[in-house]
């Protein structure tokens, strides 16, 4: 029935990549699944670790390598590992390290899904968690027990921008034997490089100010220990928490501004938390940079002055003027995501923080006037202009 006569004309065939003296200057962008071996002797040696190459991309890949390789120069190390998401990294960590019996103790604001990891995949799992204040080395110490394995903080916590006890919990972690990972989304590491401090393993969500344009979602873990690292590296390809050429191709594209975006942001955003504690109708800023903020000795002295580019404020009025201001604030995206090169704005009682009580709400600062802010790199007068003008409308002035 078929015919034959065309087959030749419809057969497509794969042909070898053409091969130049030069090479590019921009990381090629390479989606192969699969990597073709010479011969079985060829693959034997590559998985017994005596070769470099590629096999399967679940197992690795060039794009992930290269953006791993440059984030472990960030943060002053090696042998860093790229995920599929921030969560992929916290998640890694938790599957390849710990087992059932263990028992974890994690920063009490944490970002809100690694707090429902905590709070009920690994209880699910047989590993127990417990939150303690990570401002308060002695809190830390008291929730600590005999089968801890890990502590998991942030250093600077989400959305309240409490300042972590880094030098006293890794002293308590050390003197037991527990690991201690440390989430620097956050902070990233022109704030802090937690290696540098005690912590045995880095996290970050690459997602957000390091990848830095809200288009690509992945995350990075690296360990002190290369045996450690080894261990994760083999549970990502086994959990499947690898990541996508693509987004590593974009996330490194992001990266090589990231120094200027966190230095332009973190200045803007300085600049904004004063300009904000000046106006009538704030109640309170939030910002470590600053010296009305709780922890600013711990501020100065772990992040040196560089105290990032998040900021908080409060407003009176409730939900209503909440409204208000983001009505009023068309070129400030009121958008649940922080590290983005544009300002973003978050509303943490309707979201990361809507599964908690009022009073739970109220206990950690969080009112329905309270507002996140992720600083960009925008013009600072256009930048403070229109938070003047939103905050005048949600104070009914003007909107
Ligand atoms: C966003 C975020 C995560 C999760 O990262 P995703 O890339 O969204 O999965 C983890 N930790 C912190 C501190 C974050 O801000």
């Amino acid at each position: 029935m078929t015919d034959r006569r065309n087959e030749a004309d419809v057969t497509v065939r794969r042909l070898p990549w053409p091969a130049g003296a030069n090479r590019p200057l921009v990381s090629p962008l390479q989606p192969s699944v699969v990597y073709v071996a010479a011969d079985p002797d060829a693959l034997d040696a590559q998985y017994g670790g005596g070769v470099r190459g590629y096999a399967y991309a679940r197992e690795g890949h060039p794009n992930a390598d290269a953006l791993a390789a440059m984030i472990d120069a960030l943060e002053g190390t090696a042998g860093g590992i790229v995920t599929g998401a921030g969560m992929a990294a916290v998640g890694l960590v938790m599957l390849g390290l710990l087992e059932a019996g263990d028992h974890v103790v994690g920063g009490d604001q944490l970002y809100g899904r690694s707090l429902a990891m905590l709070g009920q995949e690994l209880p699910r799992l047989g590993i127990a968690t417990s939150l303690a204040s990570p401002s308060d080395a002695a809190a830390v110490e008291a929730a600590l027990r005999p089968e801890t394995r890990l502590v998991l903080v942030e250093v600077v916590s989400n959305p309240t921008l409490r300042v972590a006890d880094l030098a006293g919990i890794a002293a308590l972690a050390r003197a037991r034997g527990i690991l201690l990972a440390v989430d620097n989304t956050f902070t990233t590491p022109r704030g802090l490089r937690p290696f540098e401090h005690g912590a045995d393993l880095v996290i970050h969500s690459v997602t957000k100010l390091l990848a830095g344009h809200s288009d690509a979602t992945l995350g990075y873990v690296a360990a002190r220990d290369p045996a450690v690292a080894a261990r994760l590296r083999t549970a990502a390809a086994t959990w499947g928490l690898t990541p996508a050429p693509f987004d590593c191709w974009l996330a490194e594209r992001g990266l090589l501004s990231f120094p200027l975006r966190h230095e332009r942001a973190s200045a803007n955003a300085a600049a904004l938390a004063d300009h904000l504690a000046g106006l009538p109708e704030i109640l309170r800023v939030v910002y470590p940079g600053r010296a009305d903020h709780p922890d600013r000795e711990l501020a100065a002295r772990l992040l040196g002055g560089r105290a990032g580019n998040m900021l908080a404020f409060e407003i009176a009025g409730g939900r209503a003027a909440a409204n208000r201001l983001v009505h009023a604030a068309p070129a400030l995206a009121f958008a649940p995501t922080l590290g983005d090169i544009s300002t973003t704005l978050s509303h943490p009682a309707t979201s990361s923080h809507r599964a908690m009580t009022p009073a739970a709400r109220a206990a950690v600062g969080v009112s329905e006037g309270f507002f996140r802010v992720s600083v960009g790199v925008e013009d600072i007068g256009a930048l403070a202009q229109a938070f003047t003008a939103a905050v005048a409308a949600a104070a009914g002035q003007g909107g």
